[in-house]
């Protein structure tokens, strides 16, 4: 009995591991020239600011459609992507995207208006990044103050020093950087004071549990004062229903970013979004 039980279980896990190493094989042999055959498109976030119930920006999110695997998450290919290096044309793909597209909206729109582009560690291995991101807002219309660069802790883990010295010279540059998911990793205080971090976002796990009133409530007010206190913005991320967002204005929050304002979208929903976002008047009101 136990043998034939012990026996099922092994061709469970081994099936399991066959499907997943199987799925790998088939996402690595596609990633190859999905850029170039189109299949990427960046979608953005829009975050507001929840003290003027304006949109003050929005971030680029990498979307991946293929014939043969359909839809794929970020969180699945971008590791894949760091892995085979696809991160590094893939990455440049996504800055010339997002310029575009918020040179568009600041056409159509006379607020201020700010880019968030997500930056992977291995972006940092390029020697050229620093000089890529320079070179591309200088030939467009937009300044390194419109737009934010997002990393997370394991960015900054390393400790090496071109690390550092990237972050010091894009921060010198004028650009905004942000520390992505914060509370999630290994959430080193030290990482705020360290680095010219300008604005920290709350990850969403945290903004998840304000209503069941347990201690992460504590631990979102601690997040913001700390940051206020150093003069960094926080923005909190997956911001999905009123009583949180009540919430975080209650405790002084900057701006917000989830479902309930909006899902990442095309470049062109993004332009037809109404700088005052519609579901938020009426809270605003209320509370
Ligand atoms: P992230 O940078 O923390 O992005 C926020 C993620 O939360 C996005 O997932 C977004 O769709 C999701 N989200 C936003 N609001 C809500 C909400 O209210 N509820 C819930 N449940 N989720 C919400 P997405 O687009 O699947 O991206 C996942 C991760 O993949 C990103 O996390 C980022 O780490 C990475 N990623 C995405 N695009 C890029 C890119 O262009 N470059 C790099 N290096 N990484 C990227
Ligand atoms: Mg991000
Ligand atoms: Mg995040
Ligand atoms: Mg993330």
């Amino acid at each position: 009995h136990a043998k034939e039980q012990g026996r099922n279980t092994y061709s469970y896990f081994t099936d399991k591991m066959n499907k997943e190493v199987s799925r790998r094989l088939a996402i690595e042999e596609q990633i190859h020239g999905a850029l170039e055959r189109g299949e990427f498109t960046v979608y953005y976030q829009t975050q507001v600011d929840i003290n003027h119930n304006l949109i003050m920006g929005a971030e680029a999110l990498l979307r991946w459609s293929n014939p043969a695997l359909g839809k794929i998450s970020p969180d699945e290919f971008i590791p894949i992507a760091e892995q085979t290096g696809v991160i590094i044309p893939l990455g440049k793909f996504v800055f010339q995207q997002a310029i575009v597209a918020t040179s568009l909206w600041k056409k159509k729109h006379a607020s201020p208006f700010r880019i968030a582009i997500n930056l992977s560690p291995c972006q940092f291995r390029d020697p050229d990044l620093v000089s890529f991101i320079i070179d591309e807002v200088n030939q467009s219309e937009l300044s390194a103050k419109e737009i934010e660069l997002e990393i997370t802790e394991g960015v900054l883990l390393s400790g090496h020093d071109y690390i550092t010295e990237a972050l010091g010279s894009l921060s010198q540059a004028g650009f905004s950087i942000a520390m992505d998911d914060f509370g999630t990793g290994y959430s080193s205080l030290n990482y705020l004071r360290t680095y010219p971090f300008n604005v920290l976002k709350i990850d969403r796990t945290f903004i998840n549990d304000i209503e069941k009133g347990t201690a992460n409530k504590e631990l979102i007010l601690a997040m913001i004062a700390m940051a206020h206190a150093l003069g960094i913005r926080v923005v909190a991320e997956g911001v999905e229903t009123a009583a949180q967002l009540d919430y975080l204005k209650h405790i002084n929050c900057d701006y917000a970013q989830g479902f309930f304002f909006s899902e990442p979208d095309s470049v062109v929903k993004l332009l037809l979004s109404n700088p005052q976002p519609q579901c938020n008047i009426k809270i605003i009101k209320s509370s």
